[in-house]
């Protein structure tokens, strides 16, 4: 594993009179309107506390979700997130859905948020024009949203070639530093925990692990979609079929030499909200027409006996639908697992902050980075763009 150098940092940056553009990771999981877990709003508090007291104008920018380009719509809006905002720095925060409303808005704010980035057409695909018009308006940019650093996108990289200035929030430099400390001072054996629903948002992550770790632990959809390429029959649970060769040559070394844990046992129902014909078996079996959405209790244990001798533990992804009740319980196992063992234990990514916290288990957990897929690519030593794209600009400005 390799390391990344220093960034331009806002501590050295004379911010009166500037207009700050900052880009937030504020991707928060939300049910029905409701903030389900707040860690990453939390988490930004320093830098636009420091922001707002320094700089004339302060313009927030995060994407949440994955919206059609080009399409508002309501349950991807960031108008939970403005409103939390608000409350906890007891500032109005107004939510600006175009570039016009922004404009007329900062007139009478300090502070505003601009709606999701990915409803402007451009952002995933790093447009020129879309970076312009967010860069026309501000001095200064202030990259702080490291969940979303390993993105090449309009709000996080383009940006930054068309302003003058631009500079690490105080979040980069935290996550920056922790990882850092895992990168540099590995204690073996490092034993990494990936779940969750999909192969392919994971495809480089889990490639890049095999690399780096000693033992990869799968769980959730991921498992799945492995013990199908092992011609396990896999029901009605969720799996890509798509991702079957990737998984094969994953099974087969062909990524690197890490040893590959796959589920024994399977809790089943047949749909995530069937919670009364609920079946533990193991696998190979599971009953026709029904899911796997939980790893059962012999994993666990398997689990559970090979985690505890880790020295180093990176966690990304539950391993079940830990939402609900029935099928949280191989996800909280190893979340204990990892609170009672002395390893440096470092988590990260939307739903396995929100499980850890679900069971009150944060304060048991070395380091809880607010960066899913960015923490496991900057761990298997990508230079994320974000990052590469700040230290650009930094070289040009000194020059
Ligand atoms: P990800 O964003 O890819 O980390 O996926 C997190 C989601 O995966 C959570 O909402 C879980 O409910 C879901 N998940 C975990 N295990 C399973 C499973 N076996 N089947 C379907 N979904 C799952």
């Amino acid at each position: 594993m390799q390391s990344n150098n220093k960034l331009p940092s806002l501590e050295n940056i004379n911010l009166s009179g500037k207009r700050v553009l900052v880009r937030l990771d504020l991707n928060v999981p939300i049910d029905d309107g409701e903030i389900v877990d707040e860690t990453r709003i939390t988490e930004t508090l320093k830098t636009l506390v420091y922001l707002i007291e320094k700089a004339e104008k302060v313009i927030i920018l995060s994407h949440l979700g994955r919206p059609t380009e080009g399409c508002y719509e309501e349950r991807y809006s960031l108008k939970p997130v403005a409103s939390r905002l608000s409350q906890l720095l007891n500032k109005s925060i107004p939510l600006a859905r175009s570039f016009d409303e922004l404009d007329i808005v900062l007139n009478n704010f300090d502070v505003v948020m601009f709606e999701n980035v990915r409803f402007q057409v451009g952002e995933t695909k790093n447009s020129s024009e879309l970076s312009s018009l967010y860069a026309k308006r501000v001095d200064l940019f202030v990259m702080d949203a490291f969940g979303a650093s390993h993105r090449e996108h309009a709000s996080t990289c383009g940006v930054i070639n068309f302003v003058d200035q631009a500079c690490a929030g105080y979040l980069m430099e935290k996550e920056i530093t922790a990882l850092e400390k895992v990168i540099c001072e590995p204690l073996s054996p490092i034993i990494a925990i990936v779940g969750g629903s999909k192969v392919s948002t994971k495809l480089e992550v889990l490639s890049n692990l095999m690399q780096h770790v000693d033992y990869l632990i799968l769980g959730g959809g991921i498992a799945n979609t492995l013990l199908l390429a092992k011609g396990i029959n896999m029901q009605a649970s969720l799996v890509e079929a798509s991702m079957l060769s990737f998984a094969l040559d994953l099974l087969e070394g062909k990524y690197g030499s890490a040893e590959i844990l796959l589920p024994d046992d399977a809790v089943c129902a047949n749909s995530f909200d069937d919670l009364i014909n609920i079946s533990e078996v193991p696998i190979g079996e599971i009953p026709e027409n029904s899911m796997m959405l939980d790893i059962g209790t012999l994993t666990t244990k398997v689990y559970r006996e090979v985690l505890i001798k880790a020295k180093t533990i990176i966690w990304n992804g539950p391993l079940g639908v830990f939402e609900k009740e029935p099928f949280s319980y191989g996800t909280k196992a190893i979340a204990e697992t990892i609170v009672a063992s002395d390893a440096y234990a470092l988590a990260g990514g939307g739903d396995t902050v929100a499980a850890i916290n679900q069971f009150g288990l944060a304060q048991g957990i070395s380091y809880i980075s607010t960066g899913g897929g960015a923490s496991l690519e900057f761990l298997g030593g990508k230079v994320l763009p974000a990052i590469e794209a700040l230290r650009k600009n930094l070289e040009v400005v000194t020059k």
